[in-house]
């Protein structure tokens, strides 16, 4: 089906091959993310089975619900149920998509019965085994539900001692756990990529979509969620934030000059607030500033991550430019009218030269 599409998209009707020019996934983007919007049907699909784990974790009474639930989940939740083999085809279908379930999933603790202690998000804004995860590692067991550690008065088996570091973390952590309290009801799940917690399969779908790009997760983030790293920046030592890798970052500062003296702005942008006044001076830039944005911070992001994740460091801050350069030629292919924007990177092309 997709493909299908994708081919009528760049040949037409007729039947001379043509190239495809973007990878298909990129057209199916949701358009605030330089996509066409186009449907990605396998992905909606799967979204669409994902409803089926929302309604069945929801605790919603119907003769097919019910049956299901009693046939496979036995009391569980989904994410409780261990996979089993021998199970209907509609049922492998479903348990296939859990991991993107999961993905969105958050619980309001009431029983507690169908929460796992460790690996659901149900205390803090992620699951417990990120937050510690030295008790995590030496906990006996990991699959115990907040229903049974409550029992246990929140006494875990650990398979060793704990060292000093382990006792401040566990000290920490029991003092969150005091003031949780269980009730006789059903725990409520809730859907953490709608505001109003409620499951939608465009929540879902637009995530799945853009790789959760509109998250940005920088060290500052992940550390204020109880991520054990460096909340600094690797390149400088700044203390990194969002912001920073975009803007404040030395290698941000020499991309954003370069495109400062070829548009002739008067200034830098610091951050996203001052953004829009410098893009607002150039009459051109008003129609492809965004094409251009996004192409810089995106460059500027991957850079990043090749740094932090993979040690691999640009030779030159010349390379996040051309990668600007390349993103925005990519775009341009997609823009309805790519004039302004094929003038401006050969502007941008220009003022690389005398660089
Ligand atoms: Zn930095």
């Amino acid at each position: 089906m997709d493909s299908i599409r994708s081919r009528f998209f760049w040949q037409g009707v007729g039947n001379k091959k043509k190239y495809h020019m973007v990878r298909w996934e990129h057209l199916a983007r949701p358009k605030q993310f330089g996509g066409m919007g186009f449907i990605d049907t396998r992905a909606m699909n799967k979204v669409l089975l994902v409803k089926w784990l929302v309604r069945l974790d929801s605790g919603e009474s119907n003769i097919c619900l019910d049956l299901l639930r009693r046939k496979y989940l036995g009391g569980n939740s989904v994410a409780q149920q261990k996979k089993r083999g021998n199970v209907s085809q509609f049922w492998q279908g479903v348990m296939n998509v859990s991991s993107w379930y999961e993905q969105g999933l958050g619980w309001k603790c009431e029983s507690g019965a169908l929460i796992r202690f460790w690996e659901d998000v149900w205390m803090e804004e992620c699951p417990l085994k990120l937050c510690y995860p030295n008790l995590y590692t030496i906990c006996q067991n990991k699959n115990i539900s907040v229903a049974e550690a409550f029992e246990k008065a929140w006494n875990f088996d650990f398979r060793r001692g704990l060292s000093k570091r382990d006792l401040a973390d566990w000290r920490e952590l029991v003092g969150k756990l005091i003031k949780v309290s269980v009730t006789k009801k059903r725990d409520t799940p809730i859907w953490k990529l709608e505001k109003l917690g409620k499951f939608t399969a465009k929540s879902l779908y637009d995530y799945k979509m853009t790789g959760g790009v509109d998250k940005i997760q920088s060290a500052e983030q992940l550390v204020s969620r109880k991520w054990k790293g460096a909340p600094l920046c690797k390149l400088c030592k700044e203390r990194e934030t969002g912001e920073h890798i975009l803007f404040g970052c030395p290698v941000a500062v020499v991309v954003w000059c370069w495109i400062r003296d070829v548009f002739g702005w008067e200034a830098i942008p610091s951050g996203f607030h001052n953004l829009q006044s410098s893009l607002g001076e150039t009459s051109t830039m008003r129609a492809s500033g965004l094409v251009l944005v996004a192409s810089v911070c995106w460059a500027l992001w991957k850079t990043r991550n090749n740094w932090v994740f993979n040690n691999k460091l640009i030779s030159n801050p010349k390379i996040p430019a051309y990668q600007t350069i390349g993103y925005m030629k990519q775009w341009a292919k997609m823009h309805p009218k790519s004039e302004n924007l094929l003038e401006d990177i050969k502007q941008l092309m220009g003022g690389m030269s005398c660089w």
